[in-house]
């Protein structure tokens, strides 16, 4: 958090989180050759590049993409729902996986199988509306292990998100609320903020 960094976002995603707020690429986006995205990414001069959506591996052209970034000596992160399958995804990226807390709507979309193709450079997000969906985080981590498969956890409080077309929006969870419950029981894990919607209009894109 606080690098610069280019997003590359893929359309489409076969999920409807209540928080969603890439709404916008359920239905926008155009088909473009994977040369022309590459070049794109590049002229911005920023080694950093994440690709995500969307949900980026819906998308056929994602692992080629993925590879030619690479092989650009871009490091290329990748954040994904975790209900698709990660394994076919190139080694040298760096996947950020997202866990589906209850209060997402979107829980029973979790690919648990993912968390055995994890690598230890790779980084787990729970983003949590409510107190029982950190009870419920809280329980995975020691359930699954979560500390000792990747090289960080992160706890994101919700962003408060209008209805939308598809989504049925929510409220925001308080930063302050979920740093002390974090606090309190000294959870091996780090608070991530959704940066850009402190410094921009929350809705304000390509930012
Ligand atoms: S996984 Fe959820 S939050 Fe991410 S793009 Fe799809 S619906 Fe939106």
């Amino acid at each position: 958090m606080g690098s610069p960094c280019v997003f590359v976002r893929l359309a489409g995603c076969p999920l409807r989180c209540h928080y969603c707020d890439t709404e916008y690429a359920f239905r926008e986006g155009t088909a473009r050759p994977i040369s022309d995205v590459v070049r794109e990414t590049l002229a911005f001069g920023c080694p950093l590049v994440e690709v995500t959506g969307g949900e980026p591996l819906a998308q056929s052209g994602v692992h080629e993409l993925i590879g030619a970034l690479a092989d650009a000596g871009c490091t290329v992160l990748i954040e994904t729902s975790g209900a698709l399958d990660i394994s076919p995804c190139d080694p040298r990226a760096i996947r950020i996986l997202d866990l589906k807390t209850p209060g997402s709507g979107e829980s029973a979309r979790n690919l648990w199988s993912n968390l055995d193709h994890l690598h230890e450079r790779d980084e787990i997000k729970f983003v949590i509306t409510d107190r029982a969906d950190y009870e419920w985080a809280k329980e995975m981590m020691t359930e699954h292990r979560l500390t000792e498969r990747v090289r960080a956890v992160f706890m994101s409080p919700v962003f408060e998100q209008a209805k939308g077309l598809e989504i049925r929006g929510t409220k925001a969870l308080e930063p302050r609320l979920l740093a002390e419950w974090m606090l309190a029981d000294r959870l091996p894990a780090r608070l991530q903020l959704q940066l850009h919607k402190f410094i921009w209009n929350p809705g304000t894109r390509g930012v």
